[in-house]
């Protein structure tokens, strides 16, 4: 190793752990060094912040569940708004997204043949109740909704179809887009079989008696059946029971109504830019929950983070010199109701938008960026990539969407960028009674606070423009 390299080596450290810089720091024109540099101040900065973590506690603690167009909804939104006024957001409004509201209402399960006993379930957002009685029928179990598809309906007809397939715990949860169409698709697909309803093994990775909900769907051309998901732990239960006994009997009783239209709002805070406003970076979260938790991982967290990052380049770097625009969606969970709202509502600006990015996946540390730039100035971020590197972060592929509420902007030509989180722990509690602020290691949330403040200032701070995107195949 070279002397010069050793010290550049050293110094970079010096700057990554925050001591003071030398005039020799800056006599050493080393690229990378020099990003280090200019970004150390706000990584040291955010590294003794606890502020994405209090955002999260506020959002917690004094709105709670928000379902889309509830009562908690319509609170958290005025929230949002009084949170960027707080922080000193400069440019603060909403936008109206028109939202189907559904309340979860009363839920039991229970085997009454042959081994009596209760279930924990809960309803899928969305479902239809079942009579007020209940609604008592035998059990059909399937490993797969293919295996529903291709199994004899007259094995099916009028009972309860059972969807037991197991979630496995997967650092980038690629697990959830091969059992969620259960949760997604499972009504219809039992419906066509003649089912009279449709319980699932949750779509999750814990063994706790906690019963995951989430959005479910109907087909107009199909009869609409009652969707519950009963927990990992009773999923268990119920398919020893179906293996040991010819016929299994289950009552369900699920009392969940649609509410009607209500106005939700996606809410958004800039920091108007002071050389190019017209540019923006746009980083985002959604501000629905589910009902059961206090949705702090899904997704108080993505709003803590992003709401955090933007607050700290103010305080550390100043005014940035493109527009930092934080968009807190609304009605994600029900099916990106805001996202789609947003792109219709601002199609003809979409085009200022220098890179879209969401945090929805928890409070996990960031491992990885992937980005979706122009091909041929990816490289031209390298001084990016290397802090990164330093934060733990490594440089991904090509090919990401952004994110749930940003995956449709890219072929609208909008860059997008990924900051992957580790979620292997993220689908014991997602979606569940479970998902509260205790899930939230400081200092993991602290990570994706540094690594999203320090993304978000290079993006507004510098030349570097990734538009358009490489086009969606
Ligand atoms: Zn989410």
């Amino acid at each position: 190793m070279t002397p010069l390299k050793s010290l550049s080596i050293a110094l970079l450290l010096l700057s990554v752990l925050g001591c003071q810089h030398t005039t020799q720091t800056q006599e050493i024109a080393i690229p990378s060094s020099a990003t280090h540099n200019t970004y150390s101040p706000l990584i040291n900065a955010s590294q003794q912040s606890d502020l994405a973590y209090d955002i999260v506690k506020s959002l917690t603690v004094e709105v709670g569940p928000r379902i889309a167009g509830s009562k908690g909804d319509k609170r958290a939104v005025a929230w949002a708004e009084a949170k960027f006024a707080e922080l000193g957001f400069d440019h603060i409004y909403k936008e109206p997204v028109r939202v189907r509201n559904w309340e979860r209402g009363f839920a039991d399960a229970k085997v009454i043949a042959p081994y009596p006993q209760n279930l924990v379930i809960t309803a899928l957002g969305g479902s239809i109740a079942t009579p007020a009685t209940g609604l008592t029928a035998d059990v059909v179990m399937f490993e797969s909704i293919e295996a529903l598809r291709m199994a004899n309906r007259n094995d099916i007809a009028g009972k309860i179809v059972f969807l037991n397939t197991r979630m496995q715990r997967d650092k980038a949860g690629r697990f959830y887009g091969k059992v969620v169409p259960n949760r997604v698709r499972g009504a219809v697909e039992a419906a066509k079989q003649g089912a009279r309803a449709v319980i699932i093994r949750s779509v999750g990775t814990d063994n706790s008696r906690f019963a995951h909900t989430g959005v479910m769907r109907y087909d107009e051309t199909v009869e609409k059946i009652p969707a519950g998901a009963i927990s990992t732990a009773d999923a268990d239960t119920l398919e020893v029971m179906i293996k040991n006994a010819p016929t299994v009997t289950l009552q369900v009783n699920m009392q969940a109504k649609d509410a009607g239209w209500q106005t939700s709002y996606n809410v958004i805070g800039e920091l108007t830019g002071t050389e190019s406003p017209e540019e923006v970076v746009l980083i985002s979260a959604h501000l629905d929950s589910w009902d059961e938790g206090t949705g702090a991982l899904d997704d108080g967290a993505g709003v803590g983070i992003v709401m955090a990052a933007a607050k700290h380049i103010k305080d550390i770097i100043g005014q940035p010199k493109r527009t930092i625009r934080v968009v807190l969606f609304a009605a994600e969970e029900i099916g990106l109701i805001g996202a789609y709202e947003y792109v219709r509502a601002n199609k003809d600006s979409l085009n200022k938008i220098i890179v879209a990015a969401e945090s929805d996946f928890g409070a996990g540390p960031i491992y990885r960026m992937d980005t979706r730039f122009a091909t041929s100035v990816r490289d031209n971020a390298n001084d990016l990539y290397d802090v990164l590197s330093s934060l733990g972060v490594a440089l991904g592929d090509n090919t990401t969407n952004g994110g749930p509420d940003v995956s449709m902007m890219p072929k609208y030509g909008v860059p997008v960028l990924a900051l992957k989180q580790d979620g292997t722990y993220y689908f014991d509690y997602h979606h569940t009674p479970n998902d509260t602020l205790d899930k939230i290691n400081i200092d993991e949330i602290r990570q994706n606070q540094t690594v999203w403040s320090v993304v978000t200032a290079y993006m507004a701070n510098t030349e570097f423009d990734p538009r358009p995107a490489p086009s969606v195949e």
